[in-house]
């Protein structure tokens, strides 16, 4: 069994953040990650609110100039992995990643969050053959075609400014009357010509036999069904804390996301959390970075402590 003085869950930007502060505290640290490192920014086309790009930076780019910059540093261990099991027994941290136990003084979690599926028939079948979650990667097979968008807070706005660009025409499709996104980017999605607004309206099927062919739409202020024809369908209606692996003794909000003090300590001394994973209102790069750090920084003093 492998020791570390932490092992950081997740190479998402609040892990990768964590995983850098620890390397620099001299940390003998392990960073473990099931795919690869970036998390939801390999699915993030546009970053333009990241502080130090003027002009944006586009996600891959961003999660690339992260992890590179962890290299030089060898008491970093990086970990291909997934976790399946986190013990907590008799004090001692022991985490399950694929055919191997690793012995930790601290854990990070930094799984971050999984975006919503519809809930619909044959969405499962359908994800891949016209259905995605990820405009980034999947984007340029709809070039020039008819796209639909679900949801409306900042993924589904966002990446509609960027779909827009390569696709002839978007809806974006919204159950409410108003969008949950920032003010800016809904002014920005306003003024794109070939964004069509279907509000107040759900999508209840989804057609295709062999890929996804349209949607049926209804509108709930009038309770007319619809169907409308598609190549793709964007789905962004929310999402939930990736935590099945963790010990139920650490605390969630009713929503399951880990609950932490200001210092990102968990209920369980030596168990931190940063990034989407925490209970929080602003779930950002940004955020997730400077969790990632005061997280480290909140390690680092607890281990201080128990090594006297
Ligand atoms: C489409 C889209 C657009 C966005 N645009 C912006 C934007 O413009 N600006 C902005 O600030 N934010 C944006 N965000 C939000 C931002 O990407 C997230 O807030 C941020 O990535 C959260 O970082 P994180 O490290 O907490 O989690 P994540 O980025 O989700 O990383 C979590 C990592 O943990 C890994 N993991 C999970 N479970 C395990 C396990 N059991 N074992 C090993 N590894 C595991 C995952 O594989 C993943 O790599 C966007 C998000 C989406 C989806």
């Amino acid at each position: 069994m492998r020791r570390f003085g932490a092992v950081v869950v997740g190479a998402g930007p609040a892990g990768m953040s964590a995983a850098l502060y620890l390397a620099r505290f001299g940390i003998n640290t392990a960073l473990v990650e099931q795919l690869a490192p970036g998390g939801l920014l390999l699915q993030t086309s546009a970053v333009e609110n990241y502080p130090g790009f003027p002009k944006g930076i586009q996600g891959y780019e961003l999660a690339d100039f992260m992890s590179e910059q962890l290299s030089p540093y060898t008491n970093l261990s990086r970990i291909q992995g997934g976790l399946s099991e986190f013990k907590i027994a008799e004090g001692r941290k022991l985490l399950h990643i694929d055919d191997e136990w690793l012995e930790a003084d601290a854990v990070i979690i930094c799984s971050g969050v999984r975006y919503r599926k519809l809930g619909l028939p044959n969405e499962d079948f359908l994800l891949g053959r016209g259905i995605s979650h990820c405009a980034l990667c999947d984007g340029n097979f709809f070039k020039g075609q008819i796209v639909g968008v679900a949801g409306g807070g900042n993924s589904a706005v966002g990446e509609s400014l960027h779909l827009a660009k390569i696709v002839s025409r978007l809806h974006l499709i919204h159950r409410r009357d108003a969008f949950r996104a920032a003010p800016f980017e809904v002014d920005r999605i306003k003024q794109t010509t070939n964004i069509v607004f279907e509000l107040n309206t759900i999508i209840t099927a989804l057609h295709g036999e062999k890929q996804l062919e349209g949607i049926s739409l209804k509108r709930l202020d009038t309770g007319k069904e619809e169907f409308l024809p598609l190549d793709g369908l964007f789905v962004f209606v929310g999402f939930d804390p990736v935590s099945g692996f963790l010990p139920e003794e650490i605390s969630r909000d009713s929503q399951g996301f880990i609950v932490t003090d200001t210092e990102m300590r968990t209920n369980i001394p030596g168990i931190f959390a940063a990034g989407d994973i925490r209970a929080k209102l602003c779930r950002q790069i940004v955020t997730a970075v400077g969790e990632g750090a005061t997280a480290a920084n909140a390690v680092n003093i607890y281990l201080e402590h128990a090594h006297g």
